[in-house]
């Protein structure tokens, strides 16, 4: 069979691939895999990360949107041989279906890494860790403590589900072709337990979204804007000594845990 020449990258699939063979080491010393670990990797690119994982763990789902990318992967396939090459969109692939105790190692397509980031979220009872390689302003947002310009939707939903932990940068000379937006590696361990049931996560999930939809707004006036019914909500922040005219980045997760609790399920 002759071997398909490598395709030239495509931006528009965020297509920049790691060509330093430390920050590989690096990522998967911070995965602590070992060798029962099955890993899924998202977006194998050129599979220089997907080659490492492989040598440590017993099995990799490594899921390519990129038919070409794809193609090649499957070149190598005798190489890989733990590895199963999946040739889809990871945001349609049934992650749900994945072992429980999946690992997750990426360096993730920028473009859909919020959506992805949720997805995984959603499913963290099936992946303790994640190891993932992210835009770095999407990992300051996901640390961000109450009262900056980065705290929002993603930091408190991130960090309810999960402890989350800053590791590295990684420069732009690290990629080929080099990125325009900085790079860093985050580590999320998923929480064992949290507070809510489905159903009050898909509130708590909606107050969120709808405290910070109007972030210049005080947090009553925003969620007033949103549909909640001003009544019923001056009367609970009220009880929970939660100031209506503080502003959503002013509450912590604790906080935003109260009300949503509090708070008639009424928006779903
Ligand atoms: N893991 C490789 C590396 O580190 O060199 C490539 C990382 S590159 C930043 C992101 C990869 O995700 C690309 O190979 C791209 O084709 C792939 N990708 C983009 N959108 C995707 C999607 N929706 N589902 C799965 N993979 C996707």
């Amino acid at each position: 069979m002759s071997i398909p020449e490598l395709p030239p990258p495509n931006k528009r699939l965020g297509q920049n691939f790691l060509i330093d063979p430390n920050i590989v080491r690096k990522i998967v010393a911070l995965a602590e895999l070992s060798p029962s670990d099955h890993v899924l990797e998202i977006g194998p690119g050129r599979g220089i990360l997907t080659e490492a994982l492989s040598r440590v763990a017993t099995r990799v789902t490594a899921i390519e949107v990129d038919p070409r990318l794809h193609a090649y992967l499957e070149t190598k396939q005798a190489e890989l041989p733990n590895v199963e090459l999946v040739c889809e969109d990871a945001l349609a692939y049934p992650v749900e279906n994945l072992p429980i105790g999946t690992v997750v190692v990426a360096n993730l397509p920028y473009y859909i890494s919020t959506p992805l980031l949720f997805r995984l979220l959603d499913q963290r009872v099936r992946f303790p860790r994640m190891v993932l390689m992210l835009q770095a302003e999407v990992v300051d947002r996901l640390v961000a403590k109450p009262g900056g310009s980065d705290y929002g939707v993603l930091s408190v939903m991130g960090q309810y589900a999960a402890e989350i932990t800053k590791s590295f940068r990684v420069s732009a000379q690290c990629f080929r072709p080099r990125p325009e937006v900085a790079s860093a590696v985050v580590l999320l361990r998923a929480k064992e337990r949290t507070r809510l049931n489905q159903k009050e996560e898909a509130a708590f999930r909606a107050l969120v979204k709808a405290a910070f939809a109007h972030r210049r707004k005080t947090l009553a006036n925003s969620l007033r804007d949103e549909g909640y019914e001003p009544h019923l909500l001056n009367e609970t922040l009220q009880r929970l000594d939660i100031a209506p005219t503080r502003r959503a980045e002013m509450l912590s997760v604790e906080d935003f845990l109260r009300l949503a609790l509090a708070l008639p399920i009424h928006r779903l």
